[in-house]
């Protein structure tokens, strides 16, 4: 198994640049996938989340009202540690296993980690960072998810700087250009990613600190 992680600001194109190497004969293992099935409706981690933030985060559906627990996160940096501390680890488990899954294949394992920069993590083959200007970051997310501007700069803002990612980089995607650029530099990346040496025995055994 060779193993890739892929970093980003949010709105940057990690998903887009994923679905890339994806079609190239990668295996995704996408964290916030994961975060979004383990919370799906009937997962014991919706449990532990409503005797935390409050039943009234659950619909009537068994949904998680992910707009309400964002508002709640997004205000109260103590909210904010503790949801990290019950979502993390559950999520951290999962990769592992899904790692652990690959590890005696020759597959190209793309680990898509939106906070690899703040969370470092070692064994990986090599690292991936998609880098996108703040403002064109923030057009995106204002045209194709419906973010207020406001709202996009706040979130970009919590987040690690684009140097900070830089400096953990291997190799950096610019995806400010039209999707036919970043398909070429995808192509370059894929073609760099299959020469790599294979993650080291112990990577993915490790559960990264919220
Ligand atoms: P998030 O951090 O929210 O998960 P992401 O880093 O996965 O975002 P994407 O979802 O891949 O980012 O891209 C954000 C939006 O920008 C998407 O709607 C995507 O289709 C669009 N997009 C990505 N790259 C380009 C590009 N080069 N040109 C135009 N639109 C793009």
């Amino acid at each position: 198994m060779i193993l890739l992680g892929l970093t980003g600001g949010i709105g940057s194109g990690k998903s887009t640049v994923s679905a890339l190497l994806a079609s190239r004969g990668a295996v995704i293992i996408d964290a916030d996938a994961i975060a979004r099935e383990l919370q799906a409706p009937g997962q014991p981690l919706l449990v532990t989340l409503a005797e935390r933030f409050g039943a009234s985060l659950i619909d009537e559906s068994g949904a998680l009202d992910r707009a309400a627990l964002a508002s709640i996160v997004f205000a109260d940096p103590e909210a904010l540690k503790d949801l990290n501390k019950i979502v993390h680890p559950a999520i951290a488990v999962e990769m592992d296993r899904r790692m652990k899954e690959q590890r005696e294949t020759d597959n190209v394992v793309v680990l898509d980690i939106p906070l690899l920069a703040e969370n470092p993590r070692t064994g990986l083959s090599g690292v991936v960072v998609v880098d996108v200007p703040v403002d064109v970051a923030v057009s995106r997310l204002v045209e194709f998810r419906g973010m207020t501007e406001d709202d996009a700069r706040a979130r970009i803002a919590k987040q690690a700087t684009r140097d900070e990612r830089r400096a953990i980089a291997d190799q950096v995607i610019d995806n400010s250009g039209e999707l036919s650029a970043l398909s070429d530099q995808v192509e370059a990346v894929w073609q760099w990613a299959v020469t790599l040496p294979p993650a080291a025995d112990d990577a993915g055994n490790r559960v990264p600190t919220p």
